[in-house]
Parts: structure tokens; C-alpha cells; sequence
């Protein structure tokens, strides 16, 4: 049972990659990499979200997910 909502998230993906992985031949390869998520708001216009950026950096690789951002757990591959 997952602890919060990033582990139940990569939980999901990864009982997805399961599920192909038992039935397919040559099953698509699944890698789980971090990406930082930037939200921006103007403060005059209060709290609403004037835009959002997803920041793939390293070249588009990512980063390793080696902890869940949201609990600490360790993410085990
Ligand atoms: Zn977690």
C-alpha cells in the first residue's frame, strides 16, 4: 500500500509495466526520472497561476528518481 500520492501514482505505473511485461513478447521499457515542475502567478492578480513550466533539464534525461519527493521513501528500481 502506498504511503502518498507520488508512490500510489508510481505504483499505478509501475503495475502498468508489469501487466505489459507478463504479456508481451517484447514489452515496452519504462524508466522513471524526476523533472522539476515550476509554477508562476503574478502576486497582483493573487494566487492564480499565470503560467507553468516543466523543466526537463540534463539534456532531456531527467534526473534519477532515488527518493519520493513528496514522503522520502526510497524508490527501489
Ligand atoms: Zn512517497
Amino acid at each position: 500500500m502506498a504511503e502518498c500520492k507520488f508512490c500510489e501514482s508510481l505504483e499505478s505505473h509501475k503495475q502498468c509495466e508489469n501487466f505489459w511485461l507478463e504479456r508481451e513478447k517484447e514489452p515496452f521499457k519504462y524508466e522513471y526520472t524526476v523533472a522539476l515542475v515550476v509554477k508562476q502567478w503574478l502576486p497582483s492578480i493573487g494566487k492564480k497561476r499565470a503560467g507553468r513550466t516543466t523543466d526537463y533539464r540534463n539534456q532531456g534525461l531527467g534526473y534519477k528518481l532515488n527518493f519520493c519527493p513528496e514522503c522520502g521513501k526510497e524508490i527501489k528500481k
